[in-house]
């Protein structure tokens, strides 16, 4: 059976820390080197060290830094464009120095045991590789033993979990290679907060879970839980499948039902229309009949009238002609007996005159 010292070692091997292990700058204050470490995320050592240099000229008050704007911080550092994103890692770990000790100072790390306890139990954005790294250096050399490494050395098989950080340093001091301390505790560190978290350890995707006598039990279990949740998703994608084949024919039913319904519709509507003009027709039909006819008695009425105009006009004419006749008679009556008058006058003158002249004789006898 493997030594665990060499167990240790190879899985130290396993690991790649995603910040590769920074260097320690002398003569730096405990937080002036977790601000060191913040920047080597995201600059080379040499424009890390410029940085520092930099902001610890312009701040005198690291509150004044961490409340600072990420562009007034690159107005600073004069980065250019990515050095919002390096003022942003500057401000998160001030933030959280601030936020997990209550100052602006990590001193506290080198002789108060109970506040670098409670400091190092949640550190976000610091992790553990960088707790462990700055609690070596606040340990001058000595192997930082903190409940997380513990824990992950424990879950490996390395160690007993233990409450006592002297029996845990006396476990795992064996375990480590010569001259490795720093590297142990910054890789271990980086497993415990990348992945092997206290409640929900993500052993499906740590490095070491071939390794990891908890770690290969999790990850049975997770395999397990992710082929029922495969198995839910499937029934719950069969379900919904079925769920939206029923909508499907539904609609389509309902889109059936709606268009014979609005075929019924036309269909109703265009025998409607059909009847209605029937009427339509059927009612100027009667109506021409009954212009017709009133057209009619219209035009034999005014034939009549025009006949009795005619036949009063005829009538006037002939009476006319007739009491132009009887004037005429009349006149030629009138001089006829003026004439006879004349005559009879003239005659009789002329008897009268006869008479006178002539001699009288015997009046005839009358025949009896
Ligand atoms: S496999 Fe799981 S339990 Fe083991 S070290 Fe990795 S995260 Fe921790």
């Amino acid at each position: 059976m493997a030594k665990k010292s060499d167990i240790a070692s190879k899985l130290l091997a396993k690991v790649e820390p995603q910040y590769p292990l920074p260097e320690t700058l002398p003569d730096a204050s405990l937080v002036q080197q977790g601000l060191y470490f913040a920047l080597r995320r995201k600059l080379p050592a040499d424009a890390s060290k410029a940085a520092l240099r930099k902001l610890i000229d312009s701040y005198a008050d690291w509150n004044e830094l961490r409340i600072a704007q990420a562009q007034e911080i690159n107005g600073v550092l004069q980065l250019g464009p990515k050095g919002v994103a390096v003022a942003r890692e500057v401000r998160e770990y001030l933030q959280e120095v601030f936020q997990r000790s209550h100052g602006m100072s990590l001193e506290f790390l080198r002789d108060d045991p109970q506040s670098t306890q409670r400091f190092v139990s949640i550190l976000p954005y610091i992790g553990m590789a960088m707790a462990h790294h700055l609690l070596y250096i606040a340990g001058n050399g000595e192997l930082p033993v903190t409940p997380p490494l513990v824990r992950v050395l424990d879950r490996l098989g390395l160690v007993s979990r233990t409450a006592s950080i002297k029996k845990a340093r006396a476990s795992i001091e064996p375990l480590i290679p010569d001259g490795k301390e720093l590297e142990f505790a910054y890789k271990f560190g980086e497993v415990a907060s990348r992945w092997c978290d206290a409640r929900k350890p993500s052993c499906h995707q740590c490095v070491l879970v071939d390794d990891c006598k908890f770690g290969k039990k999790a990850y049975r279990d997770w395999k397990v839980q992710q082929e029922r949740m495969e198995q839910q998703r499937a029934r719950e994608a069969a379900r919904l499948a079925v769920l939206a084949k029923k909508e499907e024919e539904r609609l389509r039913k309902e889109a059936e039902k709606q268009r014979k319904k609005a075929e019924f519709e036309a269909a109703r509507r265009a025998k409607d229309a059909e009847r209605l003009a029937a009427i339509a027709a059927r009612k100027q039909a009667a109506e021409d009949e009954r212009l017709a006819k009133e057209q009619a008695r219209i035009d034999a009425q005014r034939k009549r009238e025009a006949e009795a105009a005619r036949k009063k006009a005829e009538e006037a004419a002939r009476k006319q002609a007739a009491a132009k006749k009887k004037i005429e008679e009349q006149k030629k009556a009138a001089v006829a007996k003026k004439k006879a008058d004349a005559a009879a006058a003239a005659a009789k003158k002329k008897a009268a005159a006869d008479k006178k002249s002539a001699p009288k004789k015997k009046a005839p006898t009358k025949k009896p």
